[in-house]
């Protein structure tokens, strides 16, 4: 009998997997289908994002921030320790146990919210019909009949002709959470965020690392204040980070990589280890629809949608890394909900203007909304209050007292405009900003709310002060 829903996800990231949720919620008949397996072969939910994003990359930078922190910081409060060393295979296994315990969680609260998690490759007929194929035998298991399509498909990492992965020596984000000992000389290509995160994670935990990065400009998106003093900081903590650098060919052999690349100095060699390709990542539309489908594509290759992540065909929607806009796990999930309130008639929307950004880098960078240099560009009058952490009693007693807070504001309403934090923390903190953005606040209502002392949220108090020229704790 042909299986028959209100709402069929393909998908099951967090844009697709909150989709099914809050469609579920509002009472809709709602399957799932996914082609994820795991480590052990087993369908796995949560898509890149629990799998081999967000979630492992942050459990072994905190691993690796604990371990840098045991062998470098620790002293400075009298605490000693001998012989302290890393367990790499155990650090590993610790990641796979949060990852496991997670995606095991959706599938939890799918069958609490009576949705069908369907294993295998989704693939859209038409409006009304989605084909789902065994991903091992490449076989049509099913057709499944649905009112509505919601596309979450996600994305993968870019591929270089030079520089093809193989999964031991060159590898890319995957294959860089899966080192079972620290790489003596580890190469990256790209000084992106994965780059960043992935050098740091490496980096504390021994390795010498070299980033090689196309652009001249480190982070362009960020605000370049900013930018240019996490690349100090950065660099002084032994990430060796190349700008303007070329990757011509790459040459294997059993022991080692070598990357040739150019830069304006001229031709280089750079000998490693292990060399992890992080250069972006590209969205997951392969064998998605039949050619009557009708669905259509932007010159990028993303799933072409409006505001509201309608497609150009019929009932059919799209989210998350397979359209425009940041590839961020919360902005997808943000959409998943916005498409399933709308389905059921209900007003939904996303402010695409007040989506925190953040590189889980140590110190820490995280931003929201309007950087100077764009301000700069588009000619708006703005004003700026800056506050160091170093002036900031929690921040020193934690020893964390590297960045600053910049809050900018509009020179004649005051509202603000864009906040931009690198420092503890800063992932954390950056929420006070989003909110203040969402709700149109001024400097001066984020100056007039109450802190609590000692907190490093002060910081974010002092840099709405310093709007005005008016924080305490630093010469205005
Ligand atoms: P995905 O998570 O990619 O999920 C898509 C799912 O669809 C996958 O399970 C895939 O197998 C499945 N699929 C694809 N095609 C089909 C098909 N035809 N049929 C059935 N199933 C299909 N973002 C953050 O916000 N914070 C972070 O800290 C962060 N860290 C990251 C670290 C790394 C190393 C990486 C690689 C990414 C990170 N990201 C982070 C980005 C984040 O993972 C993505 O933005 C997010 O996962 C996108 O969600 P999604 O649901 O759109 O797609
Ligand atoms: P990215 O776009 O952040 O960085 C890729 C970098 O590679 C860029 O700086 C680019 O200039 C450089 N590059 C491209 N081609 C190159 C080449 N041939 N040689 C040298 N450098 C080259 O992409 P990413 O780091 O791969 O991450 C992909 C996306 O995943 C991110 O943009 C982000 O949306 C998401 N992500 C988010 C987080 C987070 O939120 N903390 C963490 C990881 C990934």
């Amino acid at each position: 009998m042909t299986r028959s829903y209100d709402v069929m996800v393909i998908g099951a990231g967090p844009a697709g997997y909150v989709a099914a949720l809050r469609c579920a919620q509002l009472g809709l008949r709602t399957a799932c289908v996914d082609k994820w397996v795991n480590k052990e072969g087993q369908p796995a939910l949560g898509g890149t994002c629990l799998n081999v994003g967000c979630i492992p990359s942050k459990d072994l930078l905190q691993a690796s921030e604990y371990y840098h922190r045991l062998t470098h910081q620790f002293q400075a409060y009298g605490i000693r320790v001998k012989d302290a060393s890393i367990d790499v295979p155990a650090m590993i296994a610790h990641k796979d146990r949060i990852v496991r315990g997670l995606t095991d969680g959706i599938a939890t609260l799918f069958r609490a919210n009576s949705i069908d998690h369907i294993h295998g490759h989704g693939r859209v007929l038409d409006s009304r019909r989605v084909e789902i194929i065994d991903p091992k035998t490449a076989k049509v298991n099913e057709v499944v009949q649905t009112t509505h399509v919601i596309l979450a498909t996600g994305s993968e990492p870019a591929k270089m002709g030079e520089a093809s992965t193989d999964g031991e020596r060159i590898v890319d984000s995957s294959g860089a959470l899966e080192f079972q000992e620290v790489p003596k000389r580890l190469g990256i290509i790209g000084a992106g965020i994965i780059g960043l995160e992935m050098g740091s994670v490496w980096c504390r935990l021994g390795s010498k690392v070299v980033l090689l990065e196309a652009l001249d400009t480190f982070l362009p998106a960020v605000d370049q204040q900013l930018s240019k003093d996490a690349l100090r900081q950065l660099q002084k903590q032994g990430l060796d980070i190349r700008l303007g650098a070329r990757v011509v060919s790459t040459h294997k052999t059993s022991k080692q990589v070598t990357v040739h690349y150019t830069d304006s100095r001229g031709e280089h060699d750079l000998s490693v280890d292990r060399l992890i390709v992080a250069v972006g990542r590209r969205p997951n539309t392969d064998n998605l629809f039949a050619p009557e489908s009708g669905v259509s594509l932007d010159e990028r290759g993303f799933i072409d949608v409006d505001e509201q992540c309608r497609t150009n065909a019929p009932n059919i929607y799209a989210i998350g890394d397979v359209v425009r806009g940041p590839m961020l796990a919360h902005k997808g999930s943000e959409e998943g909900m916005a498409v399933a309130e709308s389905l059921v008639g209900r007003t939904a929307h996303v402010n695409y203007e007040a989506i925190p950004w953040v590189i889980y880098t140590e110190p820490e960078i995280a931003w929201v909304g309007k950087t100077e240099q764009g301000l700069k560009e588009t000619g708006e009058p703005y004003k700026v209050g800056v506050f160091p952490f170093a002036a900031n009693g929690r921040a020193r007693a934690m020893e964390s007292s590297l960045g600053f807070v910049k809050i900018i504001a509009h020179a004649e309403t005051d509202r603000v405009l864009g906040v931009h934090i690198l420092g503890p923390i800063a992932s954390e903190l950056i929420a006070e900003a989003v909110l203040a953005m969402e709700y149109a606040a001024s400097a001066e209502d984020l100056a007039r709310t109450v802190h609590a002392h000692p907190t490093l949220s002060e910081a974010v108090h002092e840099a709405a002060l310093a709007v005005d020229k008016r924080a305490l704790h630093k010469a205005n």
